[in-house]
């Protein structure tokens, strides 16, 4: 099926949290969007590929995901390799979308920074006709970088202002990794983990917030491009209104 944008996660729910209100205001604005988790999260503290597989299908649902798909690279051990790039290429040739979403390239996880670099690489290299797989080359438009644990300075943010509620419900989705209200609170928990803890899905919160506030928006969602930006008419891409901006 063809994607207008089409985001990539090492993880399910790492979509989610960093670009998971995007993707839903997309999908309300008739877009189709998709999103390709490269692993299945077998190595995960908690949960296991099963529950996981669940959660991201329900999330996708939540999200209101055109396309949702697990690879197999293994959880822990995605590498930058050729047999890797591959399997992201014939993603990107089944899906053609015009934007791909990927992973910013500073991490703590490894497996974050390696997507990063392997969703790069393979959107350039859809394009080439002799790479790979049987299918027709293609190349997106763009490869738009998603904030994970590090942060960068955006080069724009997206008003989610009407689709963070739902955002947090997707990521709610993930009931195996993150604390819910209705779960008893361990101190300290056995398999604590830095998502797992009562306060991640505020400060998840708090996070869309503060990128809210820097483009005037109750909350916002960054993004990244390594390119300069092409603006043909900047009177009307600034418009009239004047943003209350925090820095
Ligand atoms: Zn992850």
């Amino acid at each position: 099926m063809t994607l207008d944008v089409l985001a990539f996660g090492a993880h399910a729910d790492d979509v989610e949290l960093s670009c998971g209100g995007t993707l839903i205001k997309l999908a309300r604005m008739g877009y189709k969007t998709g999103v390709v988790v490269l692993t299945r999260g077998e190595t995960g503290t908690r949960g296991n590929a099963e529950i996981r597989a669940r959660e991201f299908a329900k999330a996708a649902g939540l999200m209101g995901l055109a396309a949702h798909k697990m690879l197999d690279i293994p959880d822990g051990r995605v590498e930058v390799t050729w047999e890797n790039k591959l399997k992201i290429v014939a993603e990107i040739r089944a899906h053609k979308p015009r934007i791909v979403l990927a992973p910013y390239w500073v991490d703590r996880h490894p497996d974050h920074e390696n997507a990063s670099q392997l969703v790069r690489a393979s959107v350039y290299l859809a394009g080439l006709k002799k790479v790979g797989t049987e299918q027709e080359a293609f190349r997106p438009v763009k490869v738009v970088f998603c904030q994970g644990r590090f942060e960068f300075a955006p080069s724009f943010v997206v008003d989610i202002t009407d689709a963070q509620s739902e955002k947090m419900n997707a990521i709610r989705a993930y009931a195996s990794q993150f604390h819910l209200a209705d779960q008893p609170v361990f101190t300290p928990a056995p398999d604590e983990t830095l998502v797992g803890r009562p306060e991640f899905l505020t400060i998840i919160e708090a996070r869309d917030r503060r990128y809210g506030a820097r483009v005037g928006a109750k909350y916002g969602e960054p993004f990244l491009v390594r390119e300069a930006l092409k603006v043909d008419d900047p009177v009307a891409f600034f418009g009239s209104e004047y943003l209350w901006t925090i820095p």
